[in-house]
């Protein structure tokens, strides 16, 4: 008899919006997984996380036009399990909370699948984190209640009792609750609930979008319509609501609710990006470049055969280290082959790298560019006759080559990868520019320079509003060619020194 191999099914919840609160377990699942089946509320970030290889689904919507239907959606899920496959079916906020969980659960032990369910923050807890509302202060509320907006108002027999939810005396959570908000408060107030109860609707909870409303219950719903809220968002009903707004830790980041364009590699973006959320603002990715590895080139294999020789090895970028330490495990060596040669890299970034393969640098300098590495190098080493060699982009200038021949030595100079240009749909940079929603552009390298302006002309950065930062002086040499308007460029030349400069010029 021919026997059937059964998949495996995780539930997970994704958390309530921003990527890194998924669990720790969540996570683990989704780098297992041969096929990820997500909703629209999972941050499409997390896919990161995935395999490059697993199948990747989209379900984006149960309701409207190109929606995918729940039963598609079971039938999916069972599909897939039967092929043997591990899927993970990631799940907005926690799986189990109005998660319509209840019909996958069926589906899958009918079929004999099994599963497990791994639990995520939901959103209407994750909102009181992200606001200070608190659900449960004892000053005014010992109990909370969850409960789901999306009811028709005119349905006749309601599951809800609107009686006993006005009388409730504690902190009432609406999921799905904004297209019905003015029932939902007619409803509290028709049945006793006094009209100046406090009341708030956050929309996109954790994300940098973030918004918050504040107004009395009789109030909400047209004060949520004047300021054009859009879900998802959670309606908080009750003394909650009307707390103290000093606890608001999120919206006060120092960056938050500024569009922040990265145009980077994709890997370099998703760093990027990091950062910028860590800050409260809002990246958007637009990647110009892609690192292509010249790690297989003649020149580059003969360099690494006498790689023992060399008695300094110099890298410029982090790029440089990923890809040279690649092409080191490819041909199955490790950090040895470094042997007693000392290193020196341009960026702190740089040596975090180099440390993760575990070799520390000898030397960055404190000013991260080749100029500099070039000058505060040969004051740090007698350079005399020293063989150094140089693992680098193929874009970068002789100046350091020069420098340090100068200085004595006698320099190899080996391109290591390439940044090649990179297309992107950028409709969306263009109208966000001229409708000046976008706050910044940045530029963290030449490269990206190039590869930005080959697709969108100077006239319409310089003719919107939004703002130019860079890295630093080799960057503003490039922008300033093709007369593209500055409006900072980072004192320190790494990631964070280009936030520290945004965030100066925010204040
Ligand atoms: N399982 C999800 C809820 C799904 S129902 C959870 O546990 O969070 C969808 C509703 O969740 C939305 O209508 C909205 O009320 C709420 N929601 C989900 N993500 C949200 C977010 N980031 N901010 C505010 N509300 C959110």
């Amino acid at each position: 008899m021919e026997s059937v191999v059964k998949g495996f099914v995780y539930l997970v919840g994704a958390g309530p919006g921003r990527a890194d609160l998924i669990t720790v377990r969540g996570a683990e699942v989704l780098k297992a997984a041969d096929c990820v089946i997500y909703d629209k509320l999972a941050n499409p970030a997390l896919l990161q996380f995935a395999r490059k290889d697993a199948e990747i689904i989209h379900v984006p919507k149960r309701i409207g036009k190109g929606s995918v239907t729940q039963d598609r959606i079971n039938e999916l899920l069972v599909e897939k399990a039967s092929e043997g496959k591990t899927v993970v079916r990631l799940k907005g906020g926690d799986p189990c909370i109005f998660g319509r969980i209840a019909e996958e659960l069926a589906v899958l032990s009918e079929a004999g699948i099994d599963f497990e369910i791994v639990p995520g923050i939901t959103a209407g807890i994750a909102m009181s984190s992200y606001t200070g509302i608190l659900l449960t202060d004892r000053e005014y509320s010992s109990q909370v209640t969850f409960v789901t907006g999306r009811e028709a108002p005119d349905k006749q027999e309601s599951s809800i009792d609107w009686n006993l939810l006005a009388k409730f005396d504690g902190t009432i959570v609406f999921y799905m609750g904004v297209g019905t908000l003015s029932s939902t408060a007619r409803r509290l107030i028709e049945n006793g609930r006094p009209e100046d109860t406090p009341a708030a609707v956050i929309a996109n909870a954790s994300l940098p979008t973030q918004r918050v409303v504040r107004a009395s219950l009789s109030r909400i719903s047209e004060e949520c319509e004047r300021q054009k809220i859009k879900p998802p968002a959670i309606v908080v009903v009750g003394a909650a609501a009307g707390s103290d707004t000093k606890l608001d830790w999120f919206m006060k980041k120092p960056l938050f609710g500024k569009s922040i364009v990265v145009t980077r590699d994709i890997v370099g973006n998703a760093d990027f990006a990091a950062k910028i959320i860590n800050r409260g603002g809002n990246p958007l990715t637009f990647p110009t470049l892609r690192i292509k590895p010249l790690t297989e080139s003649d020149e580059f294999l003969r360099t690494l055969a006498k790689f023992a020789r060399y008695d300094w090895i110099i890298f410029t970028s982090s790029n440089g280290v990923a890809v040279f330490f690649e092409a080191l495990e490819g041909l199955g060596k490790d950090a040895r082959a470094f042997g007693s040669a000392k290193v020196a890299v341009i960026g702190s970034k740089t040596a975090a790298k180099l440390s993760e393969f575990g070799i520390k640098a000898d030397f960055v300098p404190d000013v991260f560019t080749s100029e500099q590495l070039g000058k505060q190098l040969i004051g740090f080493a007698n350079l005399q006759n020293k063989k150094i060699l140089l693992l680098r982009s193929q874009l970068a200038s002789n100046e350091l080559v020069d420098q340090l021949a100068e200085a004595g030595a006698e320099v190899d100079n080996i391109a290591a990868y390439n940044a090649v240009g990179e297309k992107s749909e950028y409709s969306w940079l263009v109208e966000g520019i001229s409708k000046g929603t976008i706050d910044w552009l940045t530029f963290a390298s030449p490269s990206s320079v190039n590869g930005f302006f080959e697709q969108i002309t100077g006239e319409i950065v310089n003719s919107g509003k939004v703002r130019v930062a860079s890295i630093g002086p080799v960057t503003s040499e490039r922008l300033k060619k093709l007369g593209v308007k500055i409006d900072i460029t980072a004192a320190e030349h790494t990631i964070d020194g280009l936030l520290d400069a945004i965030e100066e010029c925010e204040k």
